[in-house]
């Protein structure tokens, strides 16, 4: 039977180049055509054909206060009445500047950008020239956008489709990029006694979301800390998921670990596009106009963007809001736990708080090369199963699922037994 979803992906394939403008939302991985949505309200999406969605994909990380909260809405409505654009300084700007400053641990300046991908580039750009040394490390699996410099050995929708790097990066940029293994100490110290005097900073999610979810081992994330600054190299966090995800202050707070620098985004914005990356004052001090290491945005600091971000910023600071996270992600990444053992199947759950991810592995998944171990025919056979249930999850088994506080008891109690149902079907 024809479809309004199917109907508007031929017309899509014909005009954007997949029918999407980000390639993951194809679901070619899973052999789907994917379902078009008309609308979202709390934890749900509702598609072009009518049909309802519980979702765990959550616009990829920003919509943590659930789709379409009330109080978000109202803040981007009122600024939209005054001008959707400036060009010009704003108050708005210094207020979301001064709540990211005391909610993140590491952070004394930040400079908005658009989107995740923009933070990156300019945090890896500002590490380069702080240092006056061109190289970087970054971990295989890990994603941080699609700059130039971060597109090797990537995760997200790149190891989705299984592209090693992209064509269109000359050679001579991606020499410059060490892709290393996640966790792997040993493999960062060599990388440091060969080329130490080149390199300009370590780059990592310090919990890996792009690959599915990978916990650092415990030890790895001082250890960096330590070799970036016995080598005069920075540490950058790209928490661009799990800032203001796991906790308050992202992961650099529940670790207690302060990076020099940190790229934020998706939550950012609530919903809208937008990025950040910030640090210390000596370094961030180097760009301009204070500094002379340039990096510019047109629509940088929009101001629809920073009212629903302050306004997302602002609810998470209520107190409880963690807990509750936690408590619902507690729910969820146990119940498939306890689903899969039911079934007999092997998988392994890699969780923090309202964040994780489901292989179908006996694991541990610590890294890329054990995340691609699990990727499969079962990973597609309960995505779809989990979405002919009305559960809408990443069609990928490298990317996370995210819990919202939209997400109540019941619809999470809907969502195990989904999953049960569809583990029992695959065992
Ligand atoms: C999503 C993501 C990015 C890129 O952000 P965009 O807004 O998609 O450009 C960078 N780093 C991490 C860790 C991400 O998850």
């Amino acid at each position: 039977m024809e479809t309004q979803s199917g109907t508007l992906f031929q017309q899509a394939k014909d005009l954007i180049p997949g029918g999407v403008n980000s390639p993951v939302r194809a679901c070619k991985a899973v052999g789907l055509d994917p379902p078009f949505i008309e609308r979202a309200e709390g934890c749900f999406l509702v598609d072009v054909d009518g049909r309802r969605y519980i979702d765990y994909v959550c616009s990829w990380g920003p919509m943590i206060l659930g789709h379409a909260h009330p109080a978000v809405i109202r803040a981007v409505e009122r600024a939209a009445e005054k001008g959707t654009s400036y060009g010009a300084p704003t108050e708005l700007e210094v207020a979301v500047a001064d709540l990211i400053v005391r909610m993140v641990p590491s952070i004394e300046m930040v400079r908005m950008v658009n989107s995740g991908t923009e933070a990156a580039m300019s945090a890896v750009r500002l590490a380069r020239g702080f240092t006056d040394r061109p190289k970087i490390i970054k971990f295989e699996g890990c994603y941080h956008g699609h700059a130039d410099s971060l597109l090797v050995s990537a995760g997200s929708g790149v190891a989705t489709l299984g592209i090693p790097g992209s064509p269109g990066i000359p050679e001579d940029i991606a020499r410059h990029t060490i892709s290393l293994p996640f966790n792997d100490k040993e493999a960062v110290t060599a990388a440091f006694d060969r080329w130490g005097p080149q390199i300009a900073a370590v780059i990592v999610e310090p919990i890996p979301a792009n690959m599915g979810v990978v916990l650092p081992r415990e030890g790895f994330l001082p250890f960096l800390r330590e070799i970036t600054r016995t080598h005069d190299a920075l540490l950058i966090f790209d928490e661009v998921i799990t800032g203001f995800r796991v906790g308050a202050g992202g992961a650099q707070e529940l670790y207690g670990i302060l990076p020099d620098l940190t790229c934020l985004g998706k939550i950012i914005g609530g919903g809208l596009p937008v990025g950040a990356y910030g640090g210390r004052r000596e370094i961030m001090s180097r760009m301009a106009p204070e500094g002379n290491i340039y990096q510019a945005g047109t629509l940088s600091g929009n101001p629809l963007a920073m009212a629903a971000g302050l306004e997302t910023l602002k609810r998470l600071q209520e107190p409880s809001v963690y807990d509750l996270l936690e408590k619902k992600g507690q729910m969820l990444f146990d119940g498939l736990r306890d689903a899969a053992k039911a079934a007999g199947l092997p998988v392994t759950v890699n969780a923090v708080g309202s964040l994780g991810s489901l292989f179908f592995t006996e694991g541990p998944v610590t890294d890329f090369a054990s995340a691609t171990a699990a990727a499969g025919e079962r990973f597609t056979a309960f995505y779809r199963s989990m979405l002919e249930r009305g559960v809408y999850l990443a069609p990928s088994p490298f990317e996370a699922w995210f819990v919202s506080l939209a997400h109540d008891e019941p619809e999470i109690r809907r969502t195990l037994g989904c999953a049960q149902e569809a583990l029992r079907s695959m065992a």
